[in-house]
């Protein structure tokens, strides 16, 4: 059973204890402090703590982007890049998405990533795939663990495909995308992301957490097609969507 916020609690309080100035200060000052202790995390979107964020608030990012070309990011289906491959998002880079995707990678709050793959996983639950693989975590950065597999492993949870890390690495010389600005980011090479042995024979579902170029799927996808294996489609929390006034907020992320 969760706890609700002292917030929440006070539209069944008797009004009296509402206009108790005392009251106020106690449960502004003390009670809620300590509830916050005891209970650091807090739902972003109704304020209930003990949770990173409730699973009916979660639910309310759900809005499936249409599936566009991971190598270009236009509509999926069209004529575009030769071997398109399909990029599936659950939602846009904004609002609550972005508040989960950002608590997820840089609050270091863990517990968030299994759900939000298993929300990839249910909304996307036509998977054709022998595993899934997420884009590994780069050495050089600072994240204590790598958030694209807490998404795959949620995803796994429901497809039942197997999700492994070990496969995809990050070869040497290559410094971290998050925080270059976007031209910045073209720069990649396209095989700045190696495969450990074969993968003949073996089809994959890349999953990362953001779209933004395409540059790192890019790569994922050339380690895998150069170790022999097959990418059949792409699952990503957000895609985020350029425009002037996103980039100067995402150039510092
Ligand atoms: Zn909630
Ligand atoms: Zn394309």
């Amino acid at each position: 059973m969760f706890i609700r916020t002292l917030r929440g609690h006070r539209k069944d309080m008797p009004s009296t204890s509402l206009r108790c100035p005392f009251f106020k200060v106690v449960t502004d000052a003390i009670v809620h402090p300590l509830l916050h202790f005891v209970w650091p995390e807090t739902c972003p979107v109704c304020g209930r703590i003990g949770v990173p964020c409730c699973d009916s608030c979660m639910r309310t990012v759900i809005s499936p982007l249409p599936s566009f070309c991971v190598k270009c990011g236009a509509p999926y289906g069209f004529e575009c890049c030769s071997g398109s491959i399909p990029c599936h998002a659950l939602s846009l880079h904004e609002g609550l998405s972005r508040e989960l995707l950002l608590n997820l990678k840089y609050k270091n709050i863990r517990s968030l990533g299994m759900p939000m793959g298993r929300l990839m996983g249910e909304t996307f639950n036509d998977l054709y795939a022998d595993i899934l693989l997420p884009v590994p975590l780069h050495k050089y950065g600072r994240r204590e663990y790598n958030q694209s597999l807490l998404l795959a492993e949620g995803v796994s949870q429901i497809s039942k495909i197997p999700a492994d890390d070990r496969i995809l690495f990050w070869r040497n010389d290559i410094v971290p995308q998050a925080g270059k600005a976007s031209s910045l980011r073209h720069m990649m090479p396209i095989d700045a992301i190696g495969a450990s042995g074969s993968l003949k024979g073996v089809t994959a579902v890349l999953v990362d957490d953001v779209y933004t170029t395409g540059n790192t799927l890019r790569a994922a996808i050339s380690a895998v097609e150069k170790a022999e294996g097959k990418v059949s489609s792409v699952l990503v929390w957000s895609r985020r969507i350029p425009s002037q006034e996103n980039e100067a907020v995402w150039n510092r992320e």
